[in-house]
């Protein structure tokens, strides 16, 4: 009988395209958010709101693609294998899509 935990570890290949596609949108936002954690988007931020509160948080994909061109080339390269990491809080990826897309550029996920 295969548990919950299994069937998120489901082969890719053999997954339905609409699942598929799911698990994708799921992992690239997920993604993009531990690179919201692991680079100090806010304080280049225009949202007065990220800034207020320190952090970018909803919709961070503006934030993303403002902040990232501005940090330096060591700087994207630790973030993503922070990223790679789980971030700050060592996330565990979601599915088996999320863990190979954080291997990805990160040019991927930050525009
Ligand atoms: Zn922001």
């Amino acid at each position: 009988m295969p548990t919950k935990t299994d069937r998120r570890w489901i082969s890719w290949q053999r997954m339905k395209p609409e699942e598929a596609a799911t698990l994708r949108k799921a992992a690239f936002t997920a993604i993009r958010k531990l690179f919201a954690e692991v680079v100090p988007l806010w304080p280049n931020c225009r949202r007065g709101a990220c800034r207020r509160h320190r952090r970018c948080a909803g919709d961070i994909r503006p934030c993303l693609a403002r902040s990232w061109p501005l940090l330096s080339a060591e700087a994207k390269e630790a973030a993503h294998v922070e990223v790679m990491r789980g971030g700050p809080r060592r996330l565990p990826a979601q599915s088996i899509v999320e863990r190979n897309l954080r291997g990805y550029p990160p040019s991927n996920f930050v525009h």
